[in-house]
């Protein structure tokens, strides 16, 4: 799309916005079961873009990204008037009478960055939270998820209202010109780097952002006396580690804690439940998804090539380049000062940390930096307060992973370096919203104290 198209777009975006027609309720209703629609009427399409682009599961892709929209657009309908409602609020009785409320209004023209490792919920899901809210949308879907992109690009505009939606596809370049323009709000769904050049580009209009991130989510477990307990524990783990997007999710397992004495109690569980989730052998793993692309799988790779890397391997470690599929991979130990325990890892590999005691592990993740989601397996209560009081991150799940990511009532976002803003449920709304304060006063009853001339025994109150 050139440049002079996108600008008819925006305009178009602007009168749009300027009708009032987005601000109705019924407008907001029916852009929503729009979106139902689109997702009920596509589900072979959407299967079939995961597929080429990720090699996702169907039932992962309905579970993480048809399903989890669904159920945000279905929720957002069953509330949507009560969250438009405007709110009396309290005043002072000094002001009596007069009286005041807080009305939501949309932010207006709003650009939504998607990123590819959950293209179709990470485009949609902030959308149902800017439509509830009244706003006109541009969505700039991820050039690496191409299927899905176009997808998207050709399915928006047949279901919802064309001139107050848009995609606009393309990479770098036309992530730079979407940047140049003015918007009342930028919600970017991606990297850290990428982060730095929108609010950078942000600062220019004093445009508001929220900036949905990544980083290291660390996950302890403590040594759980029940046996079944553990197997359980292991199953959550896999899931969280290679079950979403193998590992290519902002909210994915990133490394594990644990003490000494249990690794080897832990590591075979692993073991086994990989085993039985995904397969043993590298040319006949299922259920996985493939790494992105070259340049990921090659970035992955290198991580675990590092000889004093590749020796804590203690499962997996085997690549097909071809197909771009590194086998689940679990390392015990590699130095903390290697890359795979400083970067995000957004991929299947999965280093156990040993440490002398469980409560060790706080001091480890307030060394680093604050991560998007804590998880922790135990039944300690002292821990799970520890944990809840003294660590910092943008959530914290106890006894299982990655489902906080699909509780409408749980702001989801990160803190510090896991980026800043929430969304999901109410908390979308609001994160597209502007509360306006309104204050309602009367003529009568003037206060004449708070006029000049002011005389000196005034003062002395
Ligand atoms: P990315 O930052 O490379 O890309 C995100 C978006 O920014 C894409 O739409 C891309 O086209 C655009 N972009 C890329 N380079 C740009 C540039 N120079 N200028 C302007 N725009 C540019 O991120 P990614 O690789 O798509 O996603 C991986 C990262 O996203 C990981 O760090 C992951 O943790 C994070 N993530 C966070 C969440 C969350 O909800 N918090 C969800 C998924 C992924």
């Amino acid at each position: 799309m050139d440049q002079v198209g996108m600008s008819i777009n925006l305009s178009e975006l602007r009168q749009s916005l300027s009708s009032g027609r987005t601000r109705d309720a019924a407008w907001r209703k029916s852009q929503l079961q729009a979106i139902l629609r689109l997702l009920n009427e596509n589900e072979d399409r959407i299967f079939q873009a995961l597929q080429r682009d990720l090699g996702k599961h169907p039932i992962e892709a309905y579970r993480d990204e048809i399903g989890i929209v669904k159920k945000a657009a279905t929720h957002a309908l069953s509330c949507i008037d009560k969250w438009m409602a405007t709110k009396n609020s309290q005043l002072p009785w000094l002001f009596f009478p007069s009286r005041a409320e807080v009305l939501p209004e949309p932010l207006g023209i709003v650009l939504i960055f998607v990123s590819w490792n959950f293209p179709i919920t990470l485009a949609l899901d902030p959308l149902v939270g800017a439509v509830s809210a009244g706003n006109t949308v541009v969505i700039k879907p991820s050039e690496l998820a191409p299927e899905t992109s176009a997808f998207l690009a050709r399915t928006i505009p047949v279901y919802l209202d064309r001139k107050a939606i848009k995609v606009v596809e393309g990479g770098v370049d036309i992530a730079g010109y979407l940047l140049q323009q003015k918007w009342d709000k930028i919600f970017f769904t991606g990297s850290a780097r990428v982060a730095r050049i929108v609010m950078a580009a942000a600062l220019n209009h004093l445009t508001p952002v929220t900036l949905e991130l990544g980083g290291k989510c660390p996950t302890i477990v403590d040594s759980l006396s029940a046996p079944l307990d553990l197997k359980v524990a292991a199953k959550r783990i896999a899931a969280g580690k290679w079950g979403a997007c193998n590992g290519q999710a902002c909210i994915a397992v990133d490394y594990i804690l644990v003490e000494h004495k249990f690794s080897s109690t832990l590591v075979e569980l692993l073991k086994k439940t990989v085993k039985r989730f995904y397969g043993e052998n590298l040319k006949s793993l299922k259920n996985l998804s493939k790494i992105v692309n070259k340049h990921h799988f090659n970035r992955l790779c290198n991580l675990i090539e590092d000889p004093a890397v590749a020796s804590s391997i203690v499962y997996g470690g085997k690549v097909d380049e071809e197909n771009l599929i590194i086998e689940p991979t679990i390392l015990l130990d590699p130095p903390l000062d290697a890359e795979i325990m400083l970067e995000e890892i957004f991929g299947p590999l999965l280093p156990i940390i040993t440490l002398d005691k469980i409560k060790d592990s706080i001091e480890f993740i307030n060394s680093r930096p604050k991560p998007l989601a804590v998880y922790a397996f135990t039944k300690d209560d002292s821990l799970k307060k520890q944990i809840v009081t003294e660590t910092s991150s943008g959530s914290v799940t106890f006894n299982d992973t990655i489902i906080q990511f699909a509780c409408d009532g749980l702001p989801f976002g990160g803190v510090g370096q896991s980026g800043f803003g929430r969304y999901h449920g109410k908390y979308s709304f609001d994160a597209f919203s502007h509360e306006k304060a309104v204050l309602h006063r009367s003529f009568h009853l003037e206060l004449e104290a708070r006029h000049p001339p002011w005389k000196d025994f005034k003062m002395k109150f």
